[in-house]
């Protein structure tokens, strides 16, 4: 068989927005054998290739967009990209005169079907380097890549910016780019794709909007072959046939209907998060994420009233269910997936009440933090919000915590009335918990940087050193990064992730007990995961986890696949690549790929792992609900075994034996670009 027919490209393309210059750069087969695509290849490249300590926003500093190693081919849920670069918004804070930002390593995360568009455009990677000197856009057509002007879409809304580049460069294009929020370089501004896709977290949105790159537009399309399509084929179709059986039988559907009942009885029984994997395949497939948000709150997961809440009292079910996927089922116009998804978890709404004709169904994380952080019971509110922050490209999670932050500043007398008046809200208003009225005025205020918002578009971290008066204390955040809406108080493992990876504060980030939701050994069968509840051993799991999790994510997996059951992992990867891999294989390139994110962090100087003695840790514990007399004492020996398994030393930075035996040490020393 051909030596291309990988299902990849075999090179990368690179764009240089200060001297136009467009090239293309060949990566050798080892390259991909070590590191795969996605974030694993973005890591190699920009750990290499970037000056030790440039700033993120400085135009030296490099944007990469990076779909899996299997993202393009129809294997099932291998359809993502990532987004990664050096983050200006999370890594270490240097307090002098005026703080200084060290930035870490950022990477976000993205379905739809722009990583596939890549691929398919003849590259495995598309990285950015410098700056334009007016706003530009990218083309990457029949003809020969181009930079483009882009001055009649900055300032536009996402959806316009898609509409404008589809009407030029064909309906079929494909297209990531910032909205507002990015343009005014808002650390919490992400690269939005199908309209409302959104890479949304590290804040790499400032960074492309620091490079005045408003947006990529593919219209290429060339096939991409895989090593033996026919076996894929086969493959797929088996496994996406046995998925929709599962999800279709009558008992799956009955326990989904009871799902909130059941977690309410789990809930009194305190037996926290317990899953299946038929039922999740049902409830993401009819309801999509949105489908937690009740079962969350009464469980405790759902973080409520910034932590200091419990669900079933300050926001109870009959609230909860009106942000649930079985309440909003009513405005589903239809449903939508990413490339080569079998379940289709997405849904475009209309909803007369929200003044929105479509509108993409909100996701948990944002039903979570527009709904019990802020103790807001009006889900009208949320659904408008959730399009107003990704036509502007602004990360909800981390501007529902912004509010969260806000509204208990306001309670403390640390904001009062005078701080939310601007030019576009001359009389001004006064955020309080459980009155949804301010939501849009601020929400306006952050996208815009007007006013006060110029001090929140930054997020939580930001805006309290900026406030200062002890709001440190309750703007929460891990090394600047607001945390997904998973309390970790339920999940002391969470914790880990939270705290210790190298892209603080993220739910998706190898927690083995809550990522993979207890059906990991049913996804790799014949492989074990230990599921002691010895703290030591609790962290040494979550390592062996983030190892295997760092590979599902380079290959371009959806994490969602991990909750779905057996899946054919090394004969779809054998079938696209003609690669001989074993499970081993994927351990080790998941841990240089982890090991090499971290040591980004530490050649930085960003790195920052320091648990608080702050309400998110439980300090002091919560009264009531769920969560009550709940603290994670053993974050240190949760952090040791991770540490220990991954090669690390007691202070997260990986060992010179480490990188010697991952082949890390002397990367980057002589290639710089
Ligand atoms: S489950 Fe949802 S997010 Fe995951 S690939 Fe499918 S449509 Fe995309």
């Amino acid at each position: 068989m051909s030596t291309i027919s990988k299902g990849y490209n075999g090179k990368i393309l690179w764009i240089d927005l200060s001297s136009n210059a467009i090239t293309e750069e060949k990566i050798d087969e080892s390259i991909y054998r070590d590191y795969l695509g996605g974030y694993g290849l973005g890591a190699y490249i920009i750990y290499s290739r970037l000056k030790p300590k440039t700033g993120a926003l400085a135009k030296e500093s490099i944007l990469g967009f990076c779909p899996g190693l299997l993202t393009g081919n129809p294997a099932p849920f291998t359809g993502r990209y990532m987004v990664c670069g050096k983050s200006p918004l999370t890594g270490k804070v240097v307090k002098d005169k005026v703080p200084t930002m060290l930035g870490g390593w950022g990477d976000s995360n993205s379905g739809g079907y722009f990583g596939p568009a890549i691929k398919r455009a003849g590259y495995d990677g598309i990285f950015i380097i410098g700056k334009s000197v007016k706003p530009c856009v990218i083309s990457i057509g029949k003809d020969p890549v181009k930079i483009e002007s882009a001055e009649e879409i900055w300032g536009k809304t996402v959806s316009e910016t898609e509409n404008i580049l589809k009407s030029k460069f064909g309906q079929s294009s494909q297209i990531a780019s910032i909205g507002i929020a990015g343009e005014k370089l808002s650390l919490i501004s992400g690269i939005v794709t199908d309209g409302a896709r959104i890479a949304a977290r590290s804040g790499l949105g400032a960074v492309m909007g620091s490079k005045n790159l408003k947006a990529i537009c593919i219209s290429r399309r060339n096939k991409l072959p895989v090593f033996d399509n026919k076996q894929l084929q086969s493959l797929t179709q088996q496994y996406n046939e046995d998925l929709k059986e599962r999800y279709s039988s009558p008992s799956t559907e009955l326990m989904a209907q009871n799902a909130p009942q059941i977690a309410f009885i789990m809930r009194w029984l305190r037996q926290g998060v317990k899953s299946n994997v038929n039922l999740h395949a049902k409830t993401l497939h009819k309801w999509g994420t949105s489908y937690a948000t009740g079962i969350s709150s009464e469980l405790g997961d759902l973080p409520i009233k910034n932590y200091l809440g419990a669900g079933y009292k300050d926001w109870p079910q009959k609230i909860a269910e009106k942000f649930s996927g079985q309440y909003l089922l009513r405005y589903k116009k239809r449903s939508y997936g990413c490339f080569s998804c079998p379940l289709q978890c997405g849904a475009i709404l209309e909803v007369p009440e929200a003044g929105l004709e479509e509108t993409h169904r909100p996701e948990y994380e944002t039903l979570g933090a527009f709904g019990g952080l802020i103790l807001n019971e009006d889900i009208t509110k949320t659904i408008r919000v959730n399009h107003i922050l990704n036509e502007a490209g602004m990360d909800t999670i981390s501007a529902g915590a912004v509010l969260a932050f806000v509204l208990e500043c306001v309670e403390k007398g640390l904001l009062t009335r005078e701080d939310f008046v601007c030019k576009s809200y001359p009389n001004g208003f006064l955020p309080t918990w459980g009155n949804p009225d301010y939501i849009f005025p601020l929400i306006n205020m952050m996208i815009r940087r007007e006013g006060f918002g110029d001090v929140l578009a930054d997020g939580v971290r930001i805006a309290s050193l900026k406030i200062q008066n002890g709001s440190e204390d309750f703007a929460f955040h891990f090394s600047g990064q607001e945390p997904g809406m998973h309390d970790a108080r339920l999940v002391p493992a969470l914790m880990v992730a939270y705290e210790a990876d190298p892209t603080p504060g993220r739910h998706t980030t190898a927690c083995l007990d809550y990522t993979a939701q207890g059906e990991i050994d049913k996804f790799l069968t014949g492989y074990t995961f230990s599921n002691s509840d010895n703290p030591f051993d609790k962290g040494k799991a979550q390592g062996v986890f983030a190892k295997f999790l760092q590979s599902i994510n380079a290959l371009g997996f959806c994490e969602f696949a991990l909750w779905m059951g057996e899946y054919p992992l090394i004969e779809i990867i054998q079938a696209v690549t003609g690669w001989n891999i074993s499970i081993d294989d994927l351990f080790e390139i998941g841990w240089r790929i982890q090991t090499l994110r971290q040591q980004f962090n530490v050649r930085e100087n960003a790195l920052e792992i320091e648990p608080k003695k702050n309400r998110l840790y439980g300090y002091p514990p919560l009264q009531q609900g769920p969560l009550s007399g709940k603290s994670i004492d053993e974050i240190q020996d949760l952090l040791a075994g991770y540490f220990d398994n991954l090669g690390w030393d007691e202070n997260g930075k990986p060992l010179e034996t480490t990188l010697l035996n991952l082949r890390l040490l002397q990367l980057g020393e002589k290639d710089e670009k």
